[in-house]
């Protein structure tokens, strides 16, 4: 890796990964050599989520097939922690709301706070998926309904519902 390559870790639950932030990834990826997207989760906690962080890994993988220059792993630890194992000085998160930003930038500052190398950069949805998150895309799916609206046309998340069933 080149010294001036600028690494970011674009770090969530990504319980499921949406179009939104495959929206937030593909700006990323105009501002970044290299994006890692990290599935973040906690280890201790069994049974957690929709998805398992191993299925959360593989609709990323999916969505992100056709591009180039993105990384996908999932961590337990810290995100400092991995962004110093990746040599990333730069942390991505996505904006919707005015809500979001008082949410990330208090763990914006707490991170720069534990490494001051690191700069988080925010960047903001695009009008057509703002209102899109995890948690309604969990709630469409569990009741059934169309879930294939929410993510990129290339993810076909019917067969990824079918691995938890
Ligand atoms: P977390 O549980 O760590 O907050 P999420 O998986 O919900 O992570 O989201 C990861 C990042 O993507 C967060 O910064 C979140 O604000 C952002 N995000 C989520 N949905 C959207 C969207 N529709 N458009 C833009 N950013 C989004």
């Amino acid at each position: 890796m080149k010294p001036s390559m600028k690494t970011a870790i674009f770090p969530g639950s990504f319980d499921p990964f949406t179009i939104g932030h495959y929206d937030v990834l593909v700006q990323a990826l105009k501002l970044f050599d290299k994006v890692i997207v990290a599935v973040g989760y906690n280890s201790t906690k069994k049974g957690q989520g929709y998805f398992c962080p191993s299925t959360r890994v593989k609709i990323i993988k999916e969505a992100v097939k056709e591009l180039e220059n993105v990384e996908v792993c999932s961590y337990t630890d810290l995100t400092i922690s991995l962004c110093r194992q990746y040599g990333a000085k730069f942390i991505v998160r996505g904006l919707r709301t005015t809500t979001d930003f008082e949410f990330e930038s208090v763990i914006a500052q707490a991170n720069k706070k534990m490494d001051g190398e690191l700069t988080t950069v925010f960047i903001p949805a695009s009008q057509e998926y703002s209102y899109i998150s995890s948690t309604v895309v969990r709630d469409v799916l569990i009741h059934n309904g169309d879930a294939s609206l929410f993510f990129p046309p290339q993810v076909d998340i019917k067969k990824f519902i079918k691995e938890i069933e």
